[in-house]
């Protein structure tokens, strides 16, 4: 272990280890298997890149992103030591090489892509090598109801019977209770010692809101915010990134676009200007950012609801790598709602696996629609229990306000009963206001009786309240019939006035964007002052009750 100590210092120039990486490379230089759960940003690396070295011949580490190995190999060699990979994207005269090389005893580290891993040919050649150990980085790959599913993964099974004395150790930051066990079941690691370190970053700030005018509050936030930081933007479509990306740049940022569908080239030159530059605004679809390690981004904003809360987890927790104060900030609609349930309506999968993957996303409504500490709400996710709530995430620090919903319930579930449950909020909304339009005229629903029974709250204000009715359960988005909303057996209670609902209310005033950093508004001292001033007048009651109007 002195020696490991050693490695860490100078090698790697740290002073000393982090969470559970004592440990869990005492566990493998001594031959035995690990399953380490560590937050992105963690240190899960050196766990396995510091017995590599300690023990005899060369570490194999798996990983599924060829980026991700080119980063990592990068950064070895320039630490001096002896790296390569073996992947697709490489020449045959560059893999003989590394073949070469390997075989030769002089590499301290390989990294394979899976598919690659499982060659014959390269098992034959890895069956003459002398290894020092097999990682399995991003190891919730292997699970089936996760959101990076790779089939190959399934196959690394076979590693305890092809190399049957070699330690193994698996890594991923994303992993509940289920996903943990189908790991170890899958990669077959039944004898591995299981470290998992707490999955709080508590210099993370979560803030979510609603959609209305989402990129003009993305603005403020990261004007108010993060004038100069570096920061990514995820957005769901192609088209989205491409708009919120000339928008930012028209407001004077440097702003990247990444997606899929653009040319590599672009796309890497993009992304190396994120990682090399300060201050750059990389907006991007889910796409971006898997093993992307730079410490300083500054905040990580959503601009609509991502598909489960591992997908959040993981995405968010690419800001505030250095430990130092960051933002988490979303702001989604139920428009992506409705395109992530069709999107997956539409997708492959058995209905048993679709029904997992819809309780992700149900949950992660949950998580923006709740009145509680969001940060207790990701961690018991994740099976983690936080005793107090943590006062750093927008409800601790503005605790929404609810009120006794149970009139205005039973007046949204009854209209969408009276519709006949085959139109989508807006439509609903619109009944429940008292709009007449052609499309009410013709289905006669201006005669209803809930027609017009809604006009105690404005449009934005039942919208927010639909989607706590959905997140609660009460109503279902039945996404084959274009969004239409559905009563639940939940419903009926309510409609029968035996259940009392408390819902949040709409927050006219965007607190998520108040969060003061004085140094960064670069005011003289009395500038700020009244700077505040002016601003308590903008958000004071009389004239929230006048923006109502
Ligand atoms: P992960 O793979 O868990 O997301 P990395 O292995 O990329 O995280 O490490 C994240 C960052 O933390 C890297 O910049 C790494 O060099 C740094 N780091 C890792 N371990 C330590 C340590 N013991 N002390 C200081 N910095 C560390
Ligand atoms: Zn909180």
């Amino acid at each position: 272990m002195d020696q490991a100590q050693q490695i860490l210092i100078n090698t790697f120039g740290y002073n000393e280890f982090r969470y559970h990486q004592a440990d869990i490379i005492n566990t493998i230089i001594n031959g035995n298997d690990a399953f380490v759960l560590m937050p992105t940003g963690g240190g899960k690396s050196l766990c396995y890149q510091i017995p590599a070295l300690v023990r005899d011949g060369v570490g194999i580490i798996v990983s599924p992103l060829i980026a991700l190995m080119q980063d990592q190999v990068n950064a070895l060699r320039q630490l001096g030591l002896r790296a390569a990979f073996l992947n697709s994207t490489q020449s045959y005269q560059e893999a003989e090489y590394v073949k070469n090389a390997l075989s030769n005893n002089q590499l301290d580290f390989l990294y394979v892509a899976p598919e690659r891993l499982l060659m014959p040919a390269t098992f034959s050649l890895l069956s003459g090598a002398c290894i020092s150990l097999i990682a399995i980085d991003e190891a919730h790959c292997v699970s089936q109801w996760g959101h990076d599913f790779r089939p190959e993964y399934q196959q690394l099974s076979v590693l305890p019977e092809r190399f049957p004395n070699i330690p193994r150790i698996a890594l991923t930051a994303t992993a509940d209770s289920r996903t943990r066990a189908e790991i170890i079941q899958q990669l077959a690691l039944f004898r591995a010692q299981t470290y998992v370190s707490s999955f709080d970053r508590p210099n993370i700030r979560y803030i979510i809101s609603q959609a209305t005018n989402a990129r003009s509050r993305l603005w403020n936030f990261i004007q108010q915010n993060h004038p100069q930081d570096a920061g990514i933007v995820y957005c769901l479509s192609r088209k989205k990134v491409e708009d919120v990306a000339a928008y930012l740049n028209a407001k004077g940022r440097t702003a990247l676009a990444y997606h899929a569908k653009m040319p590599a080239a672009i796309r890497q030159q993009n992304q190396e200007r994120f990682l090399r530059e300060e201050g750059i605004i990389i907006v991007a679809t889910v796409a971006f950012g898997m093993g992307i390690d730079k410490p300083n981004v500054r905040f990580v904003a959503h601009l609509s609801l991502p598909k489960n809360i591992e997908a959040y987890y993981q995405e968010t927790g690419r800001a505030g790598r250095d430990g130092e104060a960051a933002n988490a900030w979303m702001s989604y609609g139920l428009q992506d709602l409705i395109t992530l349930s069709k999107m997956l309506e539409e997708g492959e999968g058995s209905p048993e696996y679709k029904r997992i993957i819809k309780n992700k996303l149900d949950a992660m409504l949950g998580l923006c629609e709740s009145t509680l500490c969001r940060r207790q709400m990701i961690l018991k996710y994740f099976d983690e229990t936080m005793n107090e709530p943590c006062g750093n995430c927008d409800n601790c620090l503005n605790p929404p306000e609810t009120w006794d919903a149970s009139i205005d319930a039973q007046k949204a579930l009854s209209a969408v009963y009276r519709t006949g449950q085959q139109f989508g909020v807006v439509y609903v909304i619109d009944v429940l206001v008292g709009k007449v339009d052609a499309r009410i005229r013709r289905h006669h629903h201006d005669q209803l009786a809930v027609w017009g029974m809604g006009d105690n709250l404005k449009q934005v204000e039942w919208r927010s309240f639909f989607r706590q009715l959905i997140a609660q359960g009460y109503l279902r988005i039945d996404s084959e019939r274009f969004g239409a909303l559905v009563l639940t057996e939940k419903a009926r209670p309510v409609l029968r006035g035996e259940e009392k609902i408390r819902a949040r209310k709409y927050s006219y005033k965007d607190n998520n964007n108040r969060i003061k950093r004085n140094q960064e508004t670069n005011l003289r001292a009395v500038d700020q002052i009244l700077y505040d001033a002016l601003k308590g007048i903008l958000h004071s009651p009389v004239n929230t009750l006048w923006m109502k109007r």
